[in-house]
């Protein structure tokens, strides 16, 4: 497994093609925006060589028979599930942020379970191989631009990635993937259809590998709030060390060598990779987020604290309440881990509509957090002046006065306030809240799901016969 340097050197081995407010990055992993993001994926090497985190962030692989970062291992068993969330809770709540390396876990698995058996298999497990021996940052590209929705693939070929040419040893892509998270800090990028697809759609049923720097894919860097802060005084941040990060990804006639094509016109293929791995993704969302609320719930109560609120009745059980929704969203995620099956390829499926649920709380219950955090945290979250302002001077004593609450210093308060802010509204507020909203399917897409796991004509049987309704 690679130590923390030996992934920063390799990130900087690569040759990205990465635009940012219409310039190209030379060094993306130096670059303020950029590099908060690298130091969190960077966590997910540097936890797993700790011996305390050894159980939870490393697993036994049988495909290179040597131990491997978890964040690169198949799901061959429940407790294999279960750690997995376990393992995300702990970098959320260490980072306070989308640590970015999830997606392609999820992204290996639902490949290696929907390709067992087929003619990709053999191929797909020499790159596990290589994923796990160089343990490496994959990125899972699945969304599609998808334009007007009211059109399908062939309507508009380029809103979804397709081959537009086949060689005798290659295919030829185009098209682009949208919302990438840290695809910028990933060795490759793999690539699935996003979409149930019809048997004339065949040139849109493609998965494949590419480098990141693989020649004619683009790499632009999307914008995040209060992203300007980057580059200035560390405590306005929030959360200066730790950051997400998505991209936008241009596909522009992408030569991808047939040993790493994994699905090339096998409509049929399309919906179960889909499924799968919306599976295993919504349940990710039951181990990143509430590490990240531990974070939100911790600054609320240190702000309680420094103003001298921390035992009013109302502000205690606000806290309760946060805590509340943050362990709904956990138990989600380990309820569809225990409450899982076996797959015909010998790994470990998460109970679907379990999984569903947990991710449609995950696009409720951070928003009715981030309103109780707000609450506690009162006008100063939204009116705070700038770090300048409290370095003058002239107006720095006084506002230092003013500012300092019950406890602790102006400082301290300040810091506490940033973070809430900058998981509520500001830049990692994307990570906590509005991208789990749309990452791994809209709460529509759980919806229609649970209504159609939802079994109401066996739960109206169960009702019938206790009614005595024959
Ligand atoms: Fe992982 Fe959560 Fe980030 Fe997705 S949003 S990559 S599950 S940390
Ligand atoms: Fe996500």
């Amino acid at each position: 497994m690679k130590s923390v340097e030996q992934y920063l050197a390799s990130l900087k081995s690569r040759t990205v093609r990465l635009f940012m407010r219409g310039e190209l990055v030379t060094d993306p992993i130096e670059h303020p925006l950029v590099a908060p993001s690298v130091r969190t994926v960077a966590e997910t090497y540097r936890l797993a060589g700790l011996p305390e985190h050894r159980e939870l962030f490393t697993a036994h692989s049988r495909f290179i028979d040597a131990p491997v970062n978890r964040f690169t291992h198949i799901f061959e068993s429940p407790e294999d599930l279960t750690k997995k969330v376990m393992m995300q809770r702990v970098v959320g709540r260490f980072t306070g942020t989308c640590f970015q390396r999830c997606v392609g876990m999820d992204a290996l698995n639902a490949l290696y379970t929907v390709l067992h058996g087929g003619p990709y298999h053999a191929r797909f497990v020499e790159f596990l191989r290589h994923v796990q021996r160089e343990d490496l940052v994959l990125c899972g590209a699945m969304t599609d631009p998808k334009g007007d929705r009211k059109k399908g693939p062939l309507d508009q070929p380029d809103m979804y990635l397709r081959i537009v040419r086949r060689t005798k040893d290659s295919i030829v892509v185009r098209g682009a993937k949208m919302h990438q998270t840290g695809v910028v800090n990933s060795h490759w990028i793999v690539a699935m259809p996003g979409r149930t697809l019809t048997a004339d759609e065949r040139d849109f049923a493609v998965a494949f590998a590419v480098p990141v720097d693989a020649r004619g894919v683009t790499l632009v860097y999307g914008r995040q709030p209060s992203d300007d802060r980057r580059a200035g005084c560390d405590i306005d941040q929030g959360n200066a060390r730790y950051g997400g990060q998505e991209a936008v990804v241009l596909f522009e006639d992408v030569e991808v060598p047939l040993d790493h094509v994994f699905m090339a016109g096998e409509t049929e293929v399309a919906a179960p990779l889909v499924d799968t791995f919306a599976g295993y993704h919504r349940q990710s969302y039951g181990g990143c987020k509430p590490g990240n609320g531990d974070v939100l719930i911790g600054a609320s109560a240190l702000l309680a604290k420094l103003a001298g609120v921390e035992r009013a009745p109302h502000v205690r059980d606000k806290l309760v309440e946060m805590t509340h929704l943050n362990e709904t969203m956990h138990a989600g995620g380990l309820a569809c881990s225990s409450k899982c099956t076996k797959t015909p390829a010998g790994t470990y499926m998460v109970d679907p509509l379990l999984a569903n649920v947990t991710k449609q709380n995950v696009t409720r219950m951070p928003y009715e957090m981030a309103r109780l955090a707000e609450d506690i945290a009162g006008g100063l979250l939204v009116t705070l002046p700038a770090a300048e302002d409290f370095d003058h001077a002239e107006i720095g004593p006084l506002l230092r006065k003013y500012v300092t609450g019950a406890l602790g210093s102006d400082e301290e308060r300040r810091r506490a306030l940033r973070l809430v802010e900058t998981m509520t509204i500001g830049a990692t507020a994307v990570a906590f809240r509005t991208e789990s909203m749309h990452g791994a399917g809209s709460p529509q897409a759980q919806r229609m799901r649970i209504e159609q796991q939802g079994e109401f004509e066996a739960k109206i049987a169960d009702a019938k016969r206790i009614a005595g309704i024959r």
